[in-house]
């Protein structure tokens, strides 16, 4: 694994407490636990989205996976995230052995969400030499306590929470009104059953190169830009731009779901979105959802630039947060549910809630 640490030797470094943890719902990021999965293995679809270039979509699971862009090379290829798990990066490889069998030389993770770097060791094991990149920021993020939803630390808190998460989950199943609900929690029983054993041999592999401004890889004869272009998602966002291609992979700084705000930039961000803008792009590939044309950006960005006016605003007029809740979330609707709902998670009623809050929270009372 990079740099020859375990997992232990990590955590101390992190010093975290190890006490019992309690993982909120507010803290899943992209995991959506609500949505109940059938039965099924760790699956992506590979589409083509430029000469040589492949961005695998995540199926839904229990136990959410980002998306992957897959960049393929003279010599080798180039893989954007390695999502929640190592049977998820290695189902991909197994997928992507159909488009080619070149090696991989490069892992690239866009932020530290647990959901984006817990596959990163299945290639670092079977490539020796591999190099994995991020952010100057990205890399600290993954081994400090307190960095939000990813990162070595996090491990521990999934780890001390999942017993809970099972228990309830078999409580459900016995309480379940039908026969497909319990068909469906059985499943997501399953899967946390898996994810929770899978965790626990987890080798957490960090990045071994790190930018902390916008770099160009030359990478078998194809030109691999690495923007870094502000805060947004996280204060570490990385963006891979195939300038060729016109292609770019964002990680979650843009999705095809409502946004995450926990650990992000509410104001920022729209900023960062726009000078992503000023590059030629024909398709992007969300960290989430399906590969989309350039004009989704300026769609992403007027959620979040009037989410911000709303809260605001609504804030002025002297509006109690639970009362934002329902006037923002219904007032932003007409331009935004339909297009922030195209996916069975991720929605704009599941979350715009808690957007509110984080906006209320991070711009209005600057916690
Ligand atoms: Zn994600
Ligand atoms: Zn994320």
């Amino acid at each position: 694994m990079a740099e020859g640490w375990t997992r232990r030797q990590l955590l101390a470094q992190a010093t975290i407490a190890a006490a019992v943890y309690t993982l909120d719902p507010h803290e899943l990021c992209c995991g959506v636990n609500a949505y109940a999965q059938t039965a099924g293995s760790e699956k992506f679809n590979l589409k083509k989205v430029g000469d040589g270039i492949w961005a695998a979509v995540a199926e839904v699971r229990y136990k959410v996976n980002s998306n992957a862009a897959v960049i393929e090379t003279n010599d080798g290829l180039v893989i954007v995230d390695t999502h929640s798990k190592p049977s998820a990066a290695r189902a991909l490889y197994t997928e992507i052995q159909a488009v080619s069998k070149k090696p991989v030389r490069k892992i690239i993770n866009t932020h530290f969400h647990w959901d984006h770097w817990q596959g990163n060791e299945v290639y670092a094991s079977s490539n020796p030499g591999l190099e994995i990149i991020t952010t100057e920021q990205t890399k600290q993020n993954l081994t400090k306590p307190d960095a939000g939803v990813g990162g070595v630390p996090f491990i521990e808190k999934q780890l001390a929470a999942l017993p809970g998460e099972i228990a309830k989950l078999k409580e459900d199943i016995d309480k379940a009104p039908n026969p497909e609900t319990k068909a469906r929690l059985t499943s997501n029983l399953a899967q946390a059953e898996a994810y929770l054993q899978e965790l626990k041999q987890l080798k957490p592999t960090l990045p071994t190169r790190t930018v902390s401004k916008t770099a160009t890889l030359q990478e078998g004869g194809r030109e691999i830009q690495l923007h870094v272009l502000g805060r947004g998602h996280t204060d570490g966002d990385l963006y891979i731009y195939m300038p060729r291609e016109k292609v770019v992979a964002t990680g979650d700084a843009v999705v095809d779901w409502m946004p995450f705000l926990n650990d992000g930039y509410p104001e920022e961000w729209a900023q960062t979105v726009a000078a992503l803008e000023k590059l030629e792009i024909v398709q992007l590939i969300p960290g989430h959802g399906e590969p989309a044309p350039k004009t989704h950006l300026a769609f992403f960005r007027g959620y979040l630039t009037d989410l911000v006016a709303a809260v605001k605003k609504a804030a002025a007029d002297g509006a109690t947060l639970d009362e934002m809740k329902t006037k923002v979330a219904d007032q932003l609707a007409p331009k935004y549910e339909k297009g922030m709902s195209r996916y069975p998670v991720g929605q704009y009623r599941d979350r715009v809630g808690l957007n509110i809050e984080m906006v209320h929270k991070k711009v209005v009372k600057k916690a």
